[in-house]
């Protein structure tokens, strides 16, 4: 792959999440994934200061030729700033300004969503390869999504925000949401805490064979038929700590084929190539667009 302009380059690539940060360098070699050399882990402080000033130092000391950032949001693409939002410190926070202060001549810089990061990462490298259109959701303390189409994540007034896309009520569920703006989303009604919230006990001691997990897929059987009828897309992609649940992915996958009823057809549903990992080898897939 010698014509990629990314080739031989030093990336370097930030995942910012709601708990922690991750950054790293490496390098392409052929056309397989970057090979990860250092990186470190900060946790995600009150003070924004605290988290992203020894990463500003980890990457200024590197001098990367080239930065990727995969970001939570909301974001705003246009000043890499993070937008109104529930964690306290950090609404306003201009991120991508912030993690290049150690430069006087910043590279290339790309920052994004972490979900259409991860999208990108999968599309590039991963379990999404060789599609024109993919979906990338996560399920987990939050959910979110991001799409690839024709080889770039979809930006438009924004970005997208498909953990919010409204989701009709199961007829035995009258649990409140957790989402603070909508009656009835994905988010709101099957993220994490959402379903920590209806048993009494964090999600992951939840048993398998509770009927909470004929709710979870009624929820994002609906969710993922709505955003295949908008985007139809090849391939979704399932990532984030809820769809570990054994059995899940299968049950969500023929749950989707019944909401859909043949009128369409049916994306193949599969778990992320790269895992936990989807979001910080996102930020190494926005590196390399930022070298393009
Ligand atoms: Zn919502």
């Amino acid at each position: 792959l010698t014509s990629d302009p990314a080739s031989g380059a030093l990336i370097g690539a930030v995942e910012g999440g709601g708990t922690k940060f991750f950054a790293a360098t490496g390098r392409l070699v052929g056309d397989g994934p970057p090979v990860i050399g250092d990186r470190i882990r900060i946790d995600t402080h009150p003070d924004p200061s605290r988290t992203i000033a020894p990463i500003a130092e980890f990457l200024a000391d590197r001098s990367p030729d080239v930065i990727g950032i995969a970001s939570f949001g909301p974001l705003d693409l246009e000043t890499g700033t993070i937008r109104s939002t529930p964690k306290i410190g950090w609404s306003g926070m201009p991120i991508r300004d912030a993690l290049l202060t150690g430069f006087s001549d910043p590279p290339p810089t790309v920052i994004d969503t972490d979900v259409n990061a991860a999208a990108l990462a999968e599309w590039t490298w991963g379990a999404a390869q060789g599609t024109e259109v993919a979906l990338y959701m996560t399920v987990g303390t939050g959910i979110g999504g991001g799409a690839i189409v024709g080889g770039h994540p979809i930006h438009g007034l924004g970005h997208p925000e498909m953990g919010h896309v409204l989701v009709p009520r199961h007829p035995d569920d009258d649990a409140p949401t957790v989402c603070p703006i909508h009656p009835s989303c994905l988010e709101g009604m099957v993220s994490g805490p959402a379903l920590a919230a209806r048993a009494g006990r964090p999600a992951e001691d939840i048993s398998d064979t509770d009927p909470l997990w004929d709710l979870a897929t009624h929820y994002l059987a609906h969710g993922l038929a709505d955003l295949t009828l908008v985007l139809s897309p090849e391939v979704i992609v399932l990532g984030g700590g809820v769809m570990q649940r054994p059995g899940l992915l299968g049950r969500v996958g023929d749950r989707l084929d019944d909401s859909l009823a043949g009128y369409v057809a049916t994306p193949r549903v599969l778990l992320p190539h790269f895992g936990q990992e989807a979001g910080l080898v996102g930020a190494f897939a926005l590196g390399v667009a930022a070298a393009d």
